[in-house]
């Protein structure tokens, strides 16, 4: 990759080894060697450092490479990257019996790990990159497998009416941190997909994400028909055809990828169901050397992991039987099974005419499985519960493991700063230790008040500027420029809400009284103010009727321009908005809410979450943390929201002390801090995966050594 920066100084080479592995992302000392280089050429690149690097005058490089300062700077970090890809002594290898495996091969549909690559369409995608990082921090032996979608997910771009246009972010793969995987003679590698007549064949990149590999394949290539090089255009394909030749290409051809580029695995986590056939892959390579049909799937079983994310029906694939007996009708019998018996794997008996489900394969097929929070845990359960008759619901094998943020990635600087003088240096190292963050209490509130202001003001200018480039594209009205957020007031109390628009995340349940609103809004000397964002699915014109009404609201004059809808989240708005908004927001209708990520993410900030009980909030609330109502109907959930903030948290944000500042709200903000930064990240989940899951199922695996070929 150092040819594509023909003007790097030897010297400093050392930075395209950076820049193509992400762990700079999670290291504010190489975030800073970039950001150093040229202030305005970082903002410039949206903090992308490839494009930064191919961007940058030759003199600019040039004299950091003559700069001694620059060069200290310079060695430390590499000293430190060099220390971090080479040590072998880590969490896992001492904590975990039979370390020394096979890597873990980790499936998933979407990866988010930074906008850079617009791989991803939102929670799924976030929780699987945060493990990914946390996996390469604790040593977790581990490759992960996906798809580059060189058509990405979706660039939203809001109509002056409001309506959401769906563009498609596409991605730039000269300036991505992503590199092409070539075979022994240097040609593109390319891998055929078993099982599927007529054939396809993937082309296979790579991401670093610090110590684990990340392969991408990729459909579009010559090789392939034209129908069939669309494979892997887009995330999240609606047709269901389409979408199941994306799976069989993401579970077959995962694990026909992982063979071609030498790489045995010993067991196989998915992380959703849409990599299922990877199980039916490894079962018809167990067959075809020669075990029966029941060892072989009594072997796969013991060596998989399945975590499942949905409460919601819609949210588990289910393929019709015409398009299972279309794909999968000339093999049915290579696997020793008649069609009936390959079928019923898939079969759900509570709809049992529906079709092939893939969550029910994975179920029926790993030994080990998983909801993502307690509750849904208990939720997966009972909906499940007839896959395994005659026990009751507590006796179904699906266990609880509650998702967690991989904290070095989503905690601000500043505030990373502010813990290293205030909890210790090795703050970070522990942090999944709750007492770790008892010296919470030792930070001044005017030091932490001052960060927090500086985040709120950091994040009007960033959405300012956004509003700015969109009335220069003629894309605002005097008006509609409003919805922007270019109103927005660095002193007012500041609720931020975003995450996906759709019906039942409720992001419009605010609006139900306007006038109640309106009067909460324009309170004379104690305003509030609501920043919206998120997308709307594009075949979800309900989500983006929602997001229309509230785009649309908030240009209207009696909410004061207090409300915002930003365009277009995506992971570096997420990160200025739970960095800099006042609260979190969350509201959606209970159950349905597996998990939810972002909250924490504001927590870990010192951003209090005010969360209808469900999903994590059910664990995480503490009373002093944050603010809680019942699941209790849009109409009295909306009044509980109403009433927290008018009685509780409004007056509590504009009680100030001599000195300025809010205390009893900044002592929320630090329980808060204190509650996120232990529990819910990803290090403890990643632990957790690790001591229950996954040393059981090495075990497993290590009894024959699975995968050695
Ligand atoms: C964290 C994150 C999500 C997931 O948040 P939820 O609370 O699960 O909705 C989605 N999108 C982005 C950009 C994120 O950073």
């Amino acid at each position: 990759m150092r040819e594509k920066f023909p003007y790097l100084p030897e010297r400093i080479s050392g930075l395209a080894d950076i820049a193509y592995n992400l762990w700079w992302s999670w290291h504010p000392s190489a975030r800073m060697l970039f950001k150093r280089l040229d202030r305005i050429a970082w903002k410039e690149s949206r903090h992308n450092p490839v494009r930064m690097l191919m961007d940058l005058p030759p003199d600019v490089l040039k004299s950091a490479a003559e700069n001694r300062d620059y060069l200290d700077h310079y060695e430390q970090v590499m000293a430190r990257f060099h220390e971090d890809m080479e040590t072998r002594v880590c969490w896992f290898a001492a904590n975990i019996r039979e370390a020394a495996c096979q890597p873990i091969a980790y499936f998933s549909a979407e990866y988010g790990l930074h906008h850079s690559l617009p791989f991803y369409a939102g929670g799924l995608g976030f929780l699987a990159g945060d493990f990914v990082k946390e996996c390469s921090d604790l040593g977790v032996p581990m490759v992960a497998v996906g798809f580059a979608y060189p058509g990405g997910y979706l660039r939203q771009k809001i109509r002056m009416d409001g309506w959401q246009e769906d563009v498609h972010e596409v991605l730039d793969g000269t300036a991505a941190p992503i590199e092409r995987v070539v075979d022994g003679s240097g040609e593109p590698l390319i891998v055929q997909v078993p099982f599927v007549e007529p054939p396809i064949h993937v082309a296979v990149w790579k991401v670093a994400v610090g110590k684990i590999p990340l392969y991408l394949m990729d459909t579009d290539i010559e090789r392939n028909e034209p129908w069939n090089r669309g494979i892997s255009a887009r995330l999240y394909i609606g047709d269901m055809e389409e979408r199941l030749r994306q799976e069989m290409v993401l579970g077959f051809g995962g694990i026909a990828m992982l063979d071609a580029l030498r790489i045995g695995h010993s067991i196989i986590h998915l992380n959703e169901g849409h990599s299922a056939f990877a199980i039916l892959e490894r079962i018809r390579r167990r067959v075809e050397s020669g075990d029966s049909l029941d060892r072989a799937i009594e072997r796969v079983r013991a060596t998989t992991v399945f975590t499942t994310h949905t409460p919601v029906p819609a949210g588990h694939d289910v393929f019709p039987f015409h398009l299972m007996d279309k794909y999968f009708g000339h093999c049915y019998r290579r696997l020793g099974l008649t069609r009936e018996q390959f079928l019923e794997m898939g079969s759900d008996p509570a709809a049992p005419a529906a079709g092939f489900n893939m969550t029910v394969l994975s179920l029926r097929l790993s030994s080990f499985s998983n909801g993502v929070s307690r509750r849904h845990g208990e939720v997966t359960r009972r909906m499940w519960a007839h896959l395994w008759p005659g026990s009751n619901d507590d006796a179904v094998p699906i266990a609880a493991i509650t998702n967690g943020i991989h904290v070095p990635s989503w905690v601000e600087p500043k505030m990373e700063m502010l813990f290293n003088k205030y909890l210790g240096p090795g703050w970070l190292e522990g942090h999944d230790d709750p007492s770790t963050w008892d010296s919470v209490d030792a930070i001044p509130d005017q030091e932490l008040w001052k960060i927090h202001l500086w985040l709120k003001i950091k994040l009007l200018n960033f959405i300012r500027e956004q509003a700015r480039r969109r009335w220069m594209e003629n894309r605002a009205s005097p008006a509609t420029i409003i919805s922007n957020g270019v109103l927005l007031d660095p002193t007012t109390l500041t609720i931020g809400f975003a995450r996906r628009f759709t019906a039942y995340k409720r992001p419009d349940l605010i609006f139900s009284k306007p006038d109640r609103l309106k009067r909460i809004l324009n309170n004379r000397w104690r305003p509030v103010q609501i920043i919206f964002a998120g997308k709307a699915h594009p075949a979800d014109d309900e989500g983006k009727r929602i997001l229309q009404r509230i785009f649309t609201l908030a240009h209207d004059t009696d909410m004061g321009g207090r409300i915002a809808f930003v365009e277009n989240y995506d992971e570096q708005l997420a990160q200025y908005m739970v960095h800099g908004v006042d609260l979190w927001l969350n509201n959606p209708r209970a159950p349905l809410e597996a998990c939810g990520t972002s909250g924490m993410k504001a927590a870990l900030n010192g951003v209090p979450h005010l969360s209808i009980l469900d999903g994590w909030w059910i664990e995480g609330h503490r009373g002093t943390n944050g603010w809680a109502f019942p699941a209790d109907g849009d109409e009295r959930d909306a009044a509980a929201i109403y009433d927290l903030i008018e009685k509780e948290i409004v007056p509590l944000y504009y009680r100030l002390d001599e000195a300025g500042v809010p205390a009893g709200w900044v002592k929320v903000m630090k329980e808060a801090i204190k509650h996120a930064g232990a529990h819910f990240s990803a290090r403890r989940m990643v632990k957790e995966y690790a001591l229950t899951f996954y040393q059981h199922a090495i075990r497993s695996a290590g009894e024959e050594r699975l995968g050695v070929r």
